[in-house]
């Protein structure tokens, strides 16, 4: 069956759905598939930040908004704790925004809220469907499905780090994995201080990043320094616990683990994240360590300009050669996010020595406990400034 529709979006993750969504809200026809047989039940990225909580209601709306911060957990400020001494406090209040927190919403239900508001402008996402291939010409897109073949103006690879689209492209993805395993769980814990807030462990065996999640869970993200690089994702629970405690100090007790996951982290950027009249978003087109929370955000923000530059040409509004200036913004965007990111994890997976010890005791605790450098990362983080810059240079209709 051949279908006709102006925009054609492969992956149903964060990017997909609000793109989708945006098109969907400015009565632009769109298809969404997935390949897989239903939504992902996995928390994966939870911090969601302010410049992405603006854009969503710049471009899709408020309520949306409203109901991610009814469901996730506000967070004010996080806790530095080096080489198990007295906490230094980082207070992210500072950041200027209506939003002056980290909204801490497992990424389960950001696609849940999305997918939500999608079905009631009638789009439903059509899963267990998968792009095998594409073709285009001067004036539209034909896509290969598993079953037939799809017609669209334009497609969307928002069908994350593997993707099909990006392959079909044939478009490098630069970078490489750390050295190292990062391990996630979500769990109780059980330790001597309030359970309201971000607590960041930093000594000489590596480092616990500590996140509250909703309903008085934590999620534990463990960068151990002395792992080596591991094929299986499984863990057990008393591996988990006795690599927390050993990052710890025995300091960190975890109990009744609901999820846990051993992964590598790579980084990579794709050469281009645009040919023609097909583009790639989100983690298709760069995929980042999770140090700092950015790869989600990045992603669902790339999906909202190009879903406005998109229907604004669609709608006839601006000029075809408009859509070049998508790669011209958001790869220098994604470039910088992958520095920045890039440098937090090395640090994080640096073998121990003399200067890093040194640097770990006397220069961090100084840096980190001047004001205007809080402000500085808090602001950096939140993604307020690139929001705001992309949605004047891409206003609303
Ligand atoms: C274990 C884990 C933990 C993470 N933790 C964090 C974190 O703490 N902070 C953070 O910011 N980020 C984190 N991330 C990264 C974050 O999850 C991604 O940045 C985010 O999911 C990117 O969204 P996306 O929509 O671009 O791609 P994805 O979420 O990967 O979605 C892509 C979708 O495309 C579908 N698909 C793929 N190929 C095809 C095809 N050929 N046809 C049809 N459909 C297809 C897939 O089924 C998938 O649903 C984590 C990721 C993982 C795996």
């Amino acid at each position: 069956m051949n279908q006709k529709t102006q925009v054609f979006i492969s992956g149903a993750g964060p990017s997909g759905l609000a793109a989708a969504l945006f098109f969907a809200k400015n009565g632009v026809p769109v298809r969404i598939i997935d390949k897989n047989r239903q939504r992902s039940d996995k928390s994966k990225a939870l911090g969601v930040q302010a410049g992405t909580l603006e854009s969503i209601d710049y471009y899709l709306d408020p309520e949306m908004t409203k109901k991610m911060i009814t469901q996730g957990q506000k967070v004010s400020s996080a806790y530095l704790h080096i080489d198990h001494r007295e906490p230094i406090t980082v207070d992210l209040s500072v950041i200027s925004s209506n939003y002056n927190f980290v909204l801490i919403l497992p990424q389960s239900e950001t696609e849940r809220i999305l997918e939500e508001a999608l079905e009631k402008y009638g789009v439903k996402v059509e899963r267990n469907t998968e792009l095998v291939d594409f073709e285009q010409n001067d004036n539209r897109v034909l896509i290969k499905l598993s079953g037939e073949t799809a017609r669209a103006d334009f497609l969307l690879g928002c069908d994350g780090a593997h993707s099909t689209v990006r392959h079909k492209l044939n478009f490098s993805f630069k970078g490489s994995p750390y050295d190292g395993d990062f391990i996630l769980g979500d769990v109780q814990v059980n330790w001597p201080w309030p359970k309201d807030s971000i607590r960041i462990f930093i000594n000489a065996k590596g480092t616990i990043a500590c996140f509250p999640i909703k309903g008085g869970m934590y999620r534990l993200v463990l960068i151990p320094k002395f792992s080596k690089p591991s094929k299986e994702s499984d863990m057990t629970s008393a591996e988990f616990q006795s690599i927390t405690r050993e990052l710890s100090g025995g300091k960190i007790e975890t109990l009744d683990p609901q999820w846990m996951t051993r992964f590598r982290v790579h980084h990579r950027l794709a050469e281009r994240f645009r040919n023609d009249r097909v583009f790639l978003v989100g983690d298709a087109a760069h995929i980042h360590s999770p140090a700092g929370g950015q790869g989600m955000n990045t992603g669902i923000q790339d999906a909202l300009i190009l879903a406005q530059k998109l229907t604004k040409v669609i709608q006839g509004k601006e000029a075809y050669s408009s859509l070049d200036n998508y790669e011209k913004e958001r790869r220098p965007i994604a470039k910088s996010v992958l520095r920045a990111t890039d440098l937090v994890s090395r640090m994080g997976l640096a073998k121990e020595n003399a200067l890093l010890h040194a640097t770990r005791r006397y220069l961090i605790p100084k840096i980190v406990k001047f004001k205007p450098f809080q402000r500085y990362v808090a602001h950096g983080i939140s993604e307020v400034g690139i929001a705001r810059k992309q949605i004047q240079k891409n206003p609303s209709f």
